[in-house]
């Protein structure tokens, strides 16, 4: 078995990203838009300004209270994104209630939308045009092409419609050839897609979803999930159960999510040399 180990290419490509930054004097801002005080959005933004600073990037972060409005936070992306000094914007989620997440994300100028939730980088990846795309599944999606797992012809039992992870990654694998079971709460029978599968990815957020008698021997087992137990952070996998019948597996902690925070810097730069073009 061999860990996918997120973790140990994040510190790769966050050298990679520091030299390019310096040699090419890349000057980057990413403006983060923070609304009331939930505790996981609180967290989410300490990990992007850590590490960010650690690559050169500059944060700004603009504090919204917990009451605004959705004309408020739209007044505020419409400034920063005719501010030239910004180069990419994240709305930081989750957001209170209130708010309409989807919409006001989409108002986002798409060449600074570096979460890639945007009508037009949705679109793009639709249609498998270049822009930018979102982070956690391209983060998958590098972690397996950095272990020289082809991706073309292989079967994929894909868990999770999210948003965020599930839906937009069932598009970056058909993207690259492979064939992908989207499955979700309603899903009949789960066992005998997972077990069929030559590929495992979970975004779900159920801890011990998947067990050893649903995968197949010589598997590969991504594991996007995380939820919190007894202040642990755990995946959807039951890890010892099947990491012996696996060829390639993540760890959860520590496999997608160090990829999720590369994404996010690779975005920046991207959108940093695309400024100015259509994306
Ligand atoms: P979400 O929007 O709530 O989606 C969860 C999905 O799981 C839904 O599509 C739901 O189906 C499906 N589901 C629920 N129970 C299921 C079951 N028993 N079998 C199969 N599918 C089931 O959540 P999300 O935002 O995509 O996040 C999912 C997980 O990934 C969470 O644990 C989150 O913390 C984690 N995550 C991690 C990262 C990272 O960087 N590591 C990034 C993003 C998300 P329905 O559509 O039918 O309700």
């Amino acid at each position: 078995m061999i860990l996918l180990d997120g973790k140990a290419y994040r510190k790769e490509l966050l050298e990679e990203y520091k030299k390019e930054i310096e040699d090419k004097k890349l000057d980057i801002t990413l403006a983060i838009i923070q609304i009331g005080n939930e505790p996981s959005s609180i967290a989410y933004i300490k990990n992007k300004i850590k590490y960010c600073d650690m690559v050169g990037i500059r944060t700004r972060l603009h504090y919204l209270g917990s009451k605004t409005t959705n004309e408020e936070l739209k007044i505020l992306i419409n400034k920063l994104n005719l501010d030239d000094n910004i180069t990419g914007i994240i709305l930081q989620s989750p957001v209170p209630k209130g708010i309409d997440y989807v919409s006001c994300a989409n108002l986002i100028d798409p060449k600074k939308d570096i979460d890639g939730f945007t009508k037009d980088n949705i679109y793009n990846l639709y249609n498998n045009k270049k822009g930018i795309v979102p982070c956690t599944p391209k983060g998958v999606v590098k972690l397996l092409k950095h272990y020289d797992i082809k991706l073309a012809g292989k079967t994929v039992a894909l868990l999770g419609r999210g948003l965020v992870a599930g839906r937009p990654l069932m598009l970056m694998l058909e993207n690259e050839n492979a064939t992908v079971t989207l499955c979700h709460s309603k899903t009949k029978n789960l066992k005998a897609i997972t077990k069929e599968a030559d590929i495992v990815i979970s975004a779900v957020g159920k801890p011990n979803l998947i067990t050893g008698d649903m995968v197949k021997e010589g598997f590969i087992g991504v594991d996007i999930g995380l939820t919190s137990v007894d202040g642990k952070l755990v995946g959807d996998f039951d890890f010892e159960a099947i990491k012996d019948k696996a060829s390639y597996i993540t760890p959860s902690p520590g496999g997608v999510g160090p990829m999720t925070i590369s994404m996010i810097i690779e975005n920046l730069i991207e959108a940093k040399k695309n400024k100015g073009k259509n994306v």
